[in-house]
């Protein structure tokens, strides 16, 4: 079904004058709304705890933000659906049109109950809805490579990570940040928490990217060059679209390691909160940005912060640019540790070299894996043949 999809929607062009564009607004918008109102109506499991009081105190604003999501998915639906007869624009119509018989029945905030696990669906809608206002407009104006369709090769698998990465948030920092926290709060009287957290906020966060963009440098160094990582983070590698949904690209593996390895000097340093949170926003916009297909190029400043041109020679598959530009936010970690490349032009293709990585999102899952299973097999396979000898 999903390949179907992806033969589907992948690489189709918004050509106007079809119905098109409305109807890729109307069901593209009338999914958000579908996936708001059931966050609405199931909010226990289906919201994240820590942005719920921001609902509780802004109820309206986002009970209307819903409604007026319906409404422009239905104006735009039935203008595709009957000025252009284009039956997408009549699929987002129904869509929105059960968006808000889903929505309609809540007029109250209610009294939460605690659960357990939650699945953070209104993160997934939040999130989605910001990038791709901010995003889709910028790379429109701003495009490095303008013959790139917003519906591209991939994309469909790149929304799956997005949406996995955002809905299993409560995953990942249960198997991430958690254990690390309960670890550096058994350590008794750290001497270097209250140093650290004397300091003014701006500079906690300037030490924040600077120390973490180290440990995640040599990270991304070593899942270049061991190739039990690299298998995983070959995935990210993948994608031969450089755009800002291309950043989601990244096997769950890879995603837990990440996270470890940045998590582990933020609370080991003791960084206050409101600088840790700061940071956390700033460099998470700024990973997508890098990833973004925008041909701004920051003649000066791209030898002091990593831009969409260092990052994407990271993506290339040219041979000069092969292992180079790790660094996530300070290059000047890769001219120190002799790993940098920047020409003059900018990279134009992208994509891993010798390896031909599947385009699923399940198959991308267990390739990594693959290897030893295969292995496994030969070995089982083996052994039986001797026993039969
Ligand atoms: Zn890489």
């Amino acid at each position: 079904m999903t390949d179907q999809l992806r033969a589907k929607f992948e690489n189709l062009e918004l050509n106007a004058g079809l119905g098109k564009i409305s109807a890729f607004i109307s069901v593209s918008t009338a999914f958000l709304c579908l996936f708001g109102a059931l966050c609405f109506l199931f909010p226990s499991v289906l919201t994240t705890p820590e942005l719920r009081p921001l609902y509780t105190q802004h109820y309206d604003a986002f009970y209307f933000s819903l409604m007026l999501g319906i409404v422009i998915s239905a104006g735009f639906g039935a203008f595709s659906a009957i000025a252009r007869q284009n039956r997408y624009g009549f699929y987002g119509l129904c869509l929105a049109l059960i968006a808000a018989v889903l929505g309609c029945g809540v007029i109250k905030a209610p009294v939460l109950p605690s659960l357990p696990f939650y699945a953070g669906f209104d993160y997934f809608v939040l999130t989605l809805f910001i990038l791709a206002l901010v995003f889709i407009p910028l790379e429109g104006f701003f495009a490095k490579n303008p013959e790139q369709k917003i519906l591209r090769v991939g994309w469909v698998t790149d929304m799956k990570y997005f949406m996995f990465s955002h809905v299993g948030i409560q995953l990942f920092s249960f198997l991430t940040v958690m254990p690390i926290q309960y670890w550096i709060t058994h350590i008794p009287n750290n001497p270097i928490v209250p140093l650290v957290q004397a300091q003014p906020i701006w500079l906690q966060f300037i030490e924040l990217l600077i120390v973490v963009d180290f440990t995640t440098y040599w990270l991304h160094r070593a899942m270049h060059e061991v190739n039990f990582l690299w298998r995983f983070h070959a995935i990210h590698h993948s994608t031969e679209h450089m755009d800002w949904l291309a950043s989601s690209r990244l096997h769950i593996v890879e995603v837990l390691m990440t996270r470890f390895i940045a998590t582990l000097p933020i609370f080991l340093l003791g960084f206050h909160t409101s600088a840790v949170f700061a940071y956390l926003i700033f460099i998470s916009f700024h990973a997508i940005f890098i990833h973004s297909n925008v041909r701004f190029r920051f003649p000066y400043l791209r030898w002091i912060i990593a831009t969409p041109e260092f990052h994407h020679w990271h993506h290339s598959s040219e041979k000069p640019a092969i292992d180079k530009n790790y660094a996530a936010f300070i290059p000047l970690y890769d001219v120190i540790f002799k790993s940098v490349y920047m020409p003059n032009h900018l990279a134009s293709v992208y994509g891993t070299v010798g390896y031909k990585i599947p385009n699923s999102f399940v198959k991308q899952f267990t390739w990594p894996f693959k290897r030893y299973v295969n292995r496994m097999k030969k070995r089982f396979g083996n052994s039986s043949d001797i026993k039969k000898d």
